[in-house]
């Protein structure tokens, strides 16, 4: 996933303390045309964790060689985490790496020093497209770290409570995801048929964000929907989740996220000045690898407020 309409006043980011609860409301966002709602970074609340961007997309229908189709694109210092309810992607990189995403499995790209991807609907698939990316950021000791690529294939799952619960990241009661994250985070998938009731406990040392990506659902007796996400401070030790119809809801959380990060389009770093290094790099086809793409071509990078001349 690639930001194409960065917005300065959301650079600097940090993480925020304090107490109690916030109902963020999604900003509309396209992607290449593929309209979507950000939930991350919002000027209310930019990170949860090191959890520093999400979008969710569709459910929408693909007509033939629609749906999602991001050309050549880098990034730099953050993790990309790709979940699907519905559709199917293909994700090539720098790297080689060619995986297809089917709803379930988690793909994790680790961009540390450099790295560049597409992301596509495959040609040949009809049907819909539902799904989430989110962006991680590597504390400082990693993030300039050799780029990776990760498949998920099944995470670990299980029933409770009338839900269906998936583990994408982290750890939550004795089970452990393979993701391969490197500060403290979580993030769940959970989903029910209709009437339902689960009491999650929560990490009172992470700040977490829940997200409706279908239907709707009582949070603590408050009514949850797509297009607000709801931040919980730390300190909270457990959440109630209440359904009544068919719904999907993506539960992220990690520790307060310390270090101040830029970000600038596609690359979070320190420094505004490694902004516009990337950018320049990238421009001019250096320090991110090779990878050509038959469908889309390469986005270049926008040029950002801290160049000069
Ligand atoms: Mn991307």
């Amino acid at each position: 996933m690639s930001e194409l309409h960065p917005d300065p006043a959301l650079t600097r980011c940090h993480s925020q303390a304090g107490g109690g609860r916030q109902r963020i409301a999604t900003r509309d966002a396209d992607l290449s045309g593929l309209p979507l709602r950000r939930a991350l970074p919002r000027r209310e609340r930019r990170m949860i964790g090191a959890w520093c961007f999400l979008d969710h997309f569709g459910p929408l229908a693909v007509s033939p060689g629609g749906g999602m189709h991001v050309g050549p694109h880098p990034h730099i210092g953050l993790q990309t985490f790709s979940y699907l309810l519905e559709g199917e992607l293909l994700h090539r990189d720098s790297l080689g790496s060619e995986q297809r995403i089917v709803p379930g499995q988690v793909n994790l790209m680790t961009a540390g020093r450099g790295i560049s991807h597409t992301e596509h609907t495959p040609a040949d698939f009809r049907g819909g497209l539902h799904g989430v990316q989110l962006w991680i950021a590597l504390p400082d000791a990693q993030r300039h770290c050799e780029p990776s690529f990760q498949h998920i294939a099944t995470p670990p799952a299980w029933r409770d409570g009338g839900w269906d619960l998936s583990l994408l990241a982290g750890e939550f009661a004795g089970r452990h995801s393979e993701a391969d994250i490197h500060s403290p985070l979580m993030a769940m998938a959970l989903r029910t048929d209709g009437a339902s009731e689960l009491r999650l406990p929560l990490n009172p040392h992470f700040e977490h964000g829940l997200l409706v990506l279908n239907g709707s659902v009582q949070v603590d007796g408050e009514a949850l929907a797509p297009g607000t996400l709801l931040a919980l401070d730390c300190g909270q030790t457990e959440i109630e989740i209440q359904g009544t119809q068919p719904a999907s809801v993506l539960l992220i959380g990690g520790a307060p996220f310390e270090e101040d990060i830029v970000m600038w389009w596609n690359f979070v770093g320190r420094q505004q000045d490694e902004m516009v290094r990337a950018t320049d790099d990238w421009n001019a086809g250096r320090g991110f690898g090779q990878l050509t793409d038959d469908l889309a071509a390469p986005i270049p990078a926008p040029i950002t407020p801290w160049h000069r001349g």
